[in-house]
């Protein structure tokens, strides 16, 4: 009984400790976020994204144009043709939007999640992985699918890390010496 008291006390601790650190992590996204809001840099220009292949052109802060014009020539040298994007957007910058910040683009997206099939976008998994090359994150590693919106930072967990964290709840208590198998 005393066991199972403790194992329950220290799953209490394991949340109430994780939330804290998501709610600090997401604090911290809210601060930065706040400090790139402008539209133009010192020198007045503006964050220009622009496909080579069709012309489509879409605005992000000046400070990670270049980032996401790498992103999208990449993509275009792996076949895709990006016939249209979707920079900055107007509202608040918050954690569930980088688009007011301008540090958010949808490449192609016709709703949350789907793309438009002429642009020939690659899968998931891989425009995940073209995306991380260029230091951007991938909307489509979410659970709450956003395939085809890349941001700068993680304002969420990609979908899978929760198991990572029972995983981890795991293999402390193993270190432990809790073996809830044992409780039976
Ligand atoms: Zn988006």
């Amino acid at each position: 009984m005393k066991r199972t008291i403790a194992i329950a006390a220290l799953l209490a601790a394991v949340t109430v400790v994780t939330s804290v650190h998501s709610a600090s992590a997401r604090t911290r996204t809210d601060v930065s976020a706040k400090r790139h809001q402008s539209i133009v840099d010192a020198n007045g220009n503006r964050g220009l994204v622009i496909s080579h292949k069709t012309g489509a052109k879409a605005y992000v802060s000046p400070q990670y144009a270049s980032r996401f014009q790498s992103y999208i020539n990449d993509l275009e040298d792996h076949g895709a043709q990006v016939f249209f994007m979707g920079g900055y957007r107007p509202g608040r910058c918050s954690s569930s939007s980088l688009h007011p910040c301008g540090k958010a683009l949808d490449v192609c997206q016709l709703r949350r999640g789907r793309v438009d099939s002429r642009c020939h976008l690659p899968d998931r998994r891989s425009l995940a992985v073209i995306a991380e090359a260029h230091g951007l994150f991938e909307g489509g590693k979410w659970c709450n699918s956003d395939y085809g919106h890349a941001q700068i930072g993680t304002t969420a967990e990609a979908c899978g890390n929760k198991h990572n964290l029972y995983a981890a709840v795991a293999e402390f208590k193993q270190h432990l010496g809790l073996d809830l198998g044992a409780e039976q």
